[in-house]
């Protein structure tokens, strides 16, 4: 199987389980999460239509587009944020879905480039109340997504979740409804979001199922990373 057909069948996927749910065709957006695979995988991915690509280190994101100028590729930044890093995310990337702190969104915020379109963000949370996952607690959600709205260089889109691994389908969607609940709350006091990041290669189904506007695709795509 080539990077292309893996992409076509997550396609074919994504189309059957938004048809199974009765939402429209195409409302789910496939994030292609390429960390830890060479350039030539993105390339290969690039050859096929994909133009939406994940990374979880910054050094990385930051190496690949420059490797891959004038693809109209959007970058979305996925990992962990030091705050000595936000000003290369800043510059690079069209969208952040790890932001669980207001002092990264303030630099993000700052120094996103004045030209550049408001950078979009999600909030991370910590869905299953994991506690080596990282991640706002619900309760937190609330307050910082009102502080983070705020902001004039970020626009909140939405929110994202990793939960535990979990086999079972209908387990699966627990979580994934938990996250669909804080946003609709958030969405009643008055914040105008449009955007669930939830499901990974073994449990984009059941995220479908529950609104996931965004999958994030690693494995099913790419391969095992090294
Ligand atoms: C690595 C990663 C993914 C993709 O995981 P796969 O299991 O390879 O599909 C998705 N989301 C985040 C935040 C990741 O770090």
């Amino acid at each position: 199987m080539t990077i292309c057909d893996n992409l076509r069948t997550i396609g074919q996927r994504l189309r059957a389980a938004e048809a199974r749910c009765h939402r429209p065709a195409d409302s789910v957006q496939l994030l292609a999460v390429s960390k830890r695979h060479p350039v030539s995988a993105l390339q290969a991915a690039l050859a096929c239509g994909q133009r939406a690509f994940g990374e979880n280190y910054v050094q990385e994101m930051v190496e690949k587009a420059e490797a891959l100028p004038g693809q109209g590729i959007e970058w979305h930044f996925i990992g962990p944020i030091q705050s000595n890093k936000t000003r290369l995310i800043a510059v690079t990337a069209s969208w952040v879905h790890s932001v669980e702190r207001l002092k990264i969104a303030r630099r993000l915020s700052e120094q996103r480039p004045a030209a550049a379109p408001p950078l979009n963000i999600c909030l991370q949370v910590n869905i299953s109340a994991e506690d080596t996952k990282s991640g706002l607690i619900p309760a937190q959600v609330s307050a910082l997504a009102h502080q983070v709205a705020a902001l004039p260089g970020l626009q909140l889109r939405g929110l994202m979740c990793i939960p535990a691994p979990e086999t079972d389908f209908s387990r699966q969607r627990v979580a994934f409804a938990r996250l669909r609940q804080l946003q609709e709350q958030l969405v009643g006091e008055g914040l105008a979001l449009d955007t669930l990041s939830m499901g990974m290669s073994g449990d984009m189904e059941a995220a479908v199922a529950e609104g996931a506007t965004l999958v994030r695709i690693g494995t099913a795509i790419f391969g095992a990373r090294e």
